[in-house]
């Protein structure tokens, strides 16, 4: 037999009320958006010659009022016939939304799935309609308390738009909070590109209205557009409190997948001051979420910013996320543009991108250790600093020391300081002897060498004290300015106890300085950083969330 699958409305409802969203708050970027497609919708028909008369000012009104119990939402935009309001509100997920975008090609149109308006039952004993379409007819007016019935008949509202109304139910007396209802309309509508005023009812206006929102961010203009004031201002109102960015990256993409957004390399000095979770993610300027994790490359998770995608499925689950094909390729083109973008600095810029090393090099570390696409473009653009304030890229290092700094087996051999004071006297008979060290004194620095040893079959990182590279150090000559070897090992013993009575975790410090009090021995270390090194980075999650 085939058939139809029928759907009993008295079962179905209750499901959609409780189950729709997880976050009830969800309710008002649902509503908001809705007001936002409707006046979006009217621009697009009187651009076109649809919808004649004038527009008068477009703009939204969130309307508290918590003595009656009711929050309201009011916009000025296509408003419904009786018809419409039918066709699309009584049929649950039919989308009014998308039936426009398919006949209109608009792609400013935020609605999608048609089960928005339901969210409002989440929070909602009853909820009414009042609206009056731009089209010929009267105004319309429904109501539904939650249970598939509704009303639906002509009334007197005689301004264009729409009139939500919604009455709080009792589990839900937060939403009749000014400062909840205001902490959501500026997290999710922050961005909405018409202007969205909240008030209280009863309430009078004191001086200047001013809307919740900027209409106009910068992402969705053009990078020519734009001056770097207007980025450094574009930060300021991400982040208030943010310290001016080093630079930053305008995505713009349109085939094969819509994003645009801006992403912003801040300022950094110790690794541990690294702050993830910083880019926000928007769907037609709607915020969406914060977790951007399986949309950006682990490592670019330390930029700051907002990418804005319709193309993102929003209303999936997470796990469905991860294996989504688009979001794999937004992944990787993100990746890609940021290391173009580095290169581009590095090759047009250098001076430039030399101070701004100390930051940038924790990105481009992290990167090149944790997605091997990164790896193999910023080898191109990774630089150390030698001792004496000097930068060389891998190839300039190389070149400078091919003759002398070979291994026995032949691997090219980066010889490198962890600390440049304690390590001096090696540093010199390293130098006089024509030899390049470079700094590598940083956490991040040790988990890079490890990884990079692994992955460059023709390099060998070698710190300048090591054993290893006794034969091209003459020992006679600092042998009064520092430790023996014994010595050195009879203090690091000595400290280790120390450390160990103190009961002071020996997790964090790999290895990364002898001035560290707490000296991890050679296997210890290999282990450690081979868990760093785990695909995906996951490792390096683990490795901050040590840090102090
Ligand atoms: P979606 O927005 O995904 O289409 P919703 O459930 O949020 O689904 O809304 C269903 C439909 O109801 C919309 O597509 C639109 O046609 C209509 N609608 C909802 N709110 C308004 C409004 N404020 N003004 C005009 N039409 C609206
Ligand atoms: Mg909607």
């Amino acid at each position: 037999q085939k058939g139809q699958i029928r759907v009993q409305t008295e079962n179905i409802f209750p499901i959609i009320k409780k189950f729709l969203y997880s976050d009830h708050e969800i309710f008002l970027r649902e509503l908001v958006s809705n007001a936002v497609d409707a006046s979006q919708k009217l621009k697009t028909l009187s651009s076109i010659g649809e919808a004649k008369g004038e527009l008068g000012e477009l703009r939204i009104d969130v309307v508290l009022d918590a003595k009656e119990k009711t929050l309201s939402i009011i916009d000025h935009g296509v408003g419904m016939t009786g018809e419409e309001v039918d066709k699309y509100i009584n049929q649950v997920a039919f989308s009014g939304a998308e039936e426009f975008v398919n006949k209109y090609k608009d792609a400013n149109i935020i609605g999608h799935f048609g089960l928005g308006f339901y969210s409002a039952f989440m929070v909602s004993d009853k909820v009414e309609i009042y609206t009056k379409s731009f089209k010929e007819g009267s105004g319309v007016f429904w109501s539904c308390d939650g249970s598939p019935e509704f009303e639906l008949y002509n009334v007197d509202y005689n301004e264009r738009g729409t009139k939500i109304v919604l009455h709080i139910n009792e589990e839900s007396a937060e939403f009749l909070e000014a400062g909840r209802i205001k902490g959501i309309l500026e997290r999710f509508c922050k961005f909405l590109p018409i202007p969205i005023y909240f008030s209280e009812a009863g309430e009078k206006k004191e001086g200047e209205e001013k809307s919740i929102n900027n209409t106009d961010p910068i992402w969705i203009k053009k990078p020519s557009e734009l001056a770097k004031e207007d980025y450094e201002k574009f930060y300021r109102e991400l982040y208030p409190f943010g310290e001016t960015p080093l630079f930053w990256i305008h995505l713009n993409v349109d085939y094969p997948f819509n994003l645009t957004g801006v992403l912003y390399f801040p300022k950094i000095k110790q690794s541990y001051e690294i702050q993830k979770d910083k880019i926000q993610l928007y769907c037609n300027q709607v915020f969406v979420t914060d977790e951007v994790k399986d949309i950006v490359p682990e490592f670019l998770m330390l930029l700051h910013g907002v990418i804005d995608s319709p193309d993102i499925p929003l209303n999936v689950s997470r796990s469905y996320l991860q294996g989504d094909p688009n979001v794999k390729k937004i992944n990787a083109h993100i990746t890609k543009k940021v290391a173009d973008k580095l290169e581009e600095i590095f090759r047009n810029e250098r001076t430039s991108f030399e101070e701004k090393w100390e930051s940038l090099g924790l990105f481009v570390k992290y990167g090149m250790m944790t997605d091997d696409k990164f790896l193999e473009k910023a080898s191109k653009f990774l630089v150390m600093e030698d001792v004496d304030g000097k930068f060389y890229t891998l190839d300039e290092y190389k070149t400078a020391t091919e003759t002398l700094q070979k291994n026995k087996e032949g691997k090219q051999i980066i010889l490198y300081t962890t600390n440049p004071v304690q390590q001096d006297a090696y540093i010199q008979a390293a130098k006089e002897k024509g030899y390049l060290v470079v700094k590598m004194e940083t956490l991040v620095d040790a988990a890079f060498i490890n990884n990079m040893e692994m992955k460059w079959e023709n390099t060998s990182f070698t710190r300048v004290d090591a054993d290893i590279v006794d034969n091209l150090i003459d020992k006679q000559e600092s042998s009064n300015t520092v430790l023996s070897k014994e010595e050195e090992e009879q203090l690091k013993t000595l400290f280790t106890l120390q450390i160990a009575d103190l009961n002071v975790t020996t997790e964090v410090k790999g290895l990364s300085t002898n001035s560290a009090p707490v000296v991890a021995t050679r296997p210890e270390f290999m282990r450690r950083m081979k868990d760093m090194a785990g695909v995906g980075g996951g490792g390096m999650t683990a490795f901050y969330a040590q840090m102090p």
